[in-house]
């Protein structure tokens, strides 16, 4: 069972104009996140309230109350055309807003002042607002990213412990693109040597395939030192330990930044899955979305060329 803790924040709009993290605007409607990713970097803000990046992260949820009153106010400064990203430090559809729709009430008012959003998650729960995306995805203001990064249940139970399996995933993939909603397979992080495999990319690119995907998202993992050493001790206590020694050795101390020639390696491996499967590694730009940055990985690969935010800021 979590804690569950209430916050009344005054700013609930991050600015990242100056961070050039591919979105002007983000917003998050909780801090922490059951759904526990290991590799997660949001786990850090938790740093920040005298909390640990560990257990604390998933287990000591806030929730920001008066959210409403306080964005409508915040977005009274947001021209139109700047890019808000729902989900770029939790969840926005973790269990929590089952109960206090607050990523609901977003939408609404998202909607009320016509502003456009990307949104990352991992849940179905996404699927109770199909009422609201529906209206977003008709005016062009949305794009959906369903973050997932292994189609393997022992590994995605390891590695995201409290998220939903693969197979709950892909149905709600399905689900929006048969409801005409923007959907973006989201394969963020990919982790060095633990999900990068052929096999693991081959099985994800034939799935999104099928489902008729027709943006996948890829980027490598990014870690801040403090949740690298989360990671790899976490890691090195379950059946993904043999795979640490390679991982390690692409991480470059002290500031633990990729391997360039690993990078430039996954890149070309990634360019030939794209080619294969007719798969965009960028989404098109919603209206208003004009200052969309290009992905880590992209290619042109289909007819659509355009770009979309960085994932490697966007783990949902
Ligand atoms: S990666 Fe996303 S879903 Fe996983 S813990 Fe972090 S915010 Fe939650």
């Amino acid at each position: 069972m979590a804690d569950i803790l209430h916050v009344s924040p005054h700013q609930v709009l991050n600015s990242n104009h100056e961070l050039s993290m591919g979105f002007d605007w983000s917003v998050n409607p909780y801090r922490g996140c059951s759904h526990g990713c290991h590799y997660c970097y949001a786990r850090d803000t938790h740093r920040y309230l005298n909390l640990d990046i560990g257990r604390d992260f998933s287990k000591k949820l806030f929730v920001k109350d008066h959210f409403s009153d306080v964005l409508k106010k915040n977005l009274r400064h947001v021209p139109l055309n700047d890019v808000i990203t729902l989900g770029t430090a939790t969840d926005p559809y973790q269990p929590l807003e089952s109960k206090y729709r607050v990523t609901r009430s977003i939408l609404e008012i998202l909607i009320e002042t016509g502003h456009a959003i990307s949104i990352t998650t991992k849940s179905p729960l996404i699927l109770r607002d199909l009422d609201l995306l529906s209206v977003l995805g008709q005016r062009k203001q949305l794009q959906v990213h369903i973050s997932l990064i292994s189609l393997d249940a022992q590994v995605i139970k390891i590695l995201e412990p409290g998220a939903p399996n693969a197979n709950r995933r892909i149905k709600t993939m399905a689900e929006l693109l048969h409801h005409g909603v923007p959907t973006a397979w989201f394969l963020a992080p990919i982790l060095p040597f633990i999900t990068d495999d052929d096999e693991t990319l081959e099985s994800i690119f034939s799935q999104a395939r099928s489902l008729n995907v027709r943006w996948l998202m890829a980027s490598v993992g990014h870690f801040t030192p403090s949740v690298y050493h989360y990671f790899f001790q976490t890691m090195a206590q379950t059946p993904l330990r043999s795979r640490l020694k390679q991982f390690a050795e692409v991480y470059h101390k002290p500031g633990y930044k990729i391997d360039p020639a690993y990078r430039i390696k996954l890149r070309r491996r990634l360019a030939q899955f794209y080619l294969r499967y007719g798969i965009a590694s960028s989404t098109e730009s919603p209206q208003g979305f004009e200052s969309i940055r290009q992905t880590e990985f992209s290619f042109v690969t289909t007819e659509s060329q355009c770009s979309s935010p960085d994932p490697m800021s966007i783990q949902a």
